[in-house]
């Protein structure tokens, strides 16, 4: 089928709610994806932070295959192995004592919420529901998870949103103190604000957020959904911020393709889900799992090197360009903000990119490239030269 026939196909049966690139993707190999007509693109964007693993790995695919053979969904109703081995391998190289899982980003974090205001309900009773977050921030799309996203863009259509969040500046104590209260039972942010531009928070605002939390009894609530899963550099950012987080929510690359999320508490909040209090269908799905458990193996200490490598590497190349329309870059690992210069917006830029053959996202004014973390340098190095045959 031709691009043009499925185009003309979404918009008579599909809702518009997205407003797409004019490209249909086919298939993939690693960092390299086809179209519907064949062009070949470099992938900077593992669909959104998904596809940690590249497109078409082998080991994932089979594990799929081999667990859709055997079971498919059982539900949480019973036990099964593949979420079980996920959560114990989480949790030993976390630190932290146990899981819950969902199945998307913003599922994940309504997750971390509600467990938050559990955990002040069970110790102070009502009254104690507030949730600071970060303006710049990102949350998801639910009515609650909007409501918790700092940005007024958001606040639209939907009313009423869910109360009970208060937005600070990030990287201002001062801010978040003039927000909190007696009502107060967590901040939660991201460490490294993706949609809000690629945002890194500085470390030490990081650390005296913690500190207030523990004074306070507030729970500090971490969305790894964009950060997590080695895309920092570590297996999750807050690692590398050495704090010690009350909750850590997670979803997009665990499953490297697959609907897969959750969240992981402490041994502090371990206890605050008792049975019944919150649940999902399809949370833990068997197939989900398997797949998590590749991306989990592949995701050694070797690896999590590497993308500290490739991500210096590939923000050298970038910066070396020096091309009039772009600024310096900014991030952590492989996940990269790149400042936008000149009359062009991030949008123009990344739809002449695209064009051009390589697909790269935006995020706040500026450019966003969140490759799979298995690219090669070759693959880097054809985007690169994507870029400057395009933007010089
Ligand atoms: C993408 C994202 C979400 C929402 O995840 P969905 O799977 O789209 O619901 C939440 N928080 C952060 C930080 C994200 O990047």
């Amino acid at each position: 089928m031709s691009f043009e026939e499925l185009k003309a196909r979404d918009h008579e049966y599909v809702m518009q709610s997205y407003g797409r690139f004019d490209v249909a993707i086919d298939h993939g190999k690693n960092a390299t994806l086809w179209d519907v007509e064949g062009k070949e693109y470099i992938d900077f964007t593992s669909g959104i932070g998904v596809c940690c693993l590249g497109y078409g790995n082998e080991d994932w695919s089979k594990a799929i295959y081999d667990q859709a053979l055997k079971l498919g969904h059982i539900s949480n109703l019973f036990y099964s192995e593949p979420y079980v081995n996920v959560a114990e391998t989480l949790c030993k190289r976390t630190g932290m004592s146990n899981v819950f899982f969902a199945n998307s980003g913003a599922e994940s974090n309504e997750g971390m919420i509600k467990l938050a205001r559990k955990y002040s309900f069970d110790k102070y009773g009502k009254g104690r529901g507030t949730v600071i977050t970060l303006n710049k921030s990102f949350h998801g799309r639910t009515i609650t998870t909007l409501a918790a996203t700092g940005q007024d863009v958001f606040h639209n259509y939907f009313f009423p949103f869910t109360e009970g969040f208060r937005h600070a500046d990030a990287n201002s104590m001062d801010s978040l103190e003039s927000v909190a209260g007696h009502d107060v039972c967590a901040v939660m942010m991201e460490l490294v604000q993706g949609e809000g531009g690629v945002l890194p928070l500085d470390v030490e605002f990081v650390h005296s957020v913690a500190k207030l939390c523990a004074e306070r009894d507030w729970l500090l609530l971490i969305d790894e959904v964009q950060t997590g899963v080695g895309r920092t550099g570590s297996l999750f950012a807050f690692q590398q911020y050495g704090i010690v987080p009350d909750v850590v929510s997670f979803a997009k690359g665990i499953a490297g393709g697959l609907p897969f999320g959750g969240i992981m508490a402490n041994a502090k909040c371990a206890g605050v889900f008792t049975p019944a209090t919150h649940a999902t269908t399809f949370g833990g799905n068997p197939i989900a799992a398997a797949a998590a458990g590749v991306v989990l193996e592949k995701l050694d200490e070797d690896l999590l090197a590497q993308v500290k490598e490739k991500g210096e590497y590939l923000r050298g190349q970038i910066e070396a360009l020096d091309l009039p329309c772009l600024g310096k870059t900014r991030g952590m690992g492989l996940m990269i903000g790149i400042e936008v210069k000149g009359d062009k917006t991030n949008k123009e830029l990344a739809a002449k990119l695209i064009a051009n053959g390589l697909l790269c996202l935006t995020a706040g004014p500026g450019l966003r490239l969140l490759p799979p973390l298995t690219i090669t340098k070759e693959e880097m190095d054809k985007g690169v030269a994507i870029m400057k045959a395009t933007l010089s």
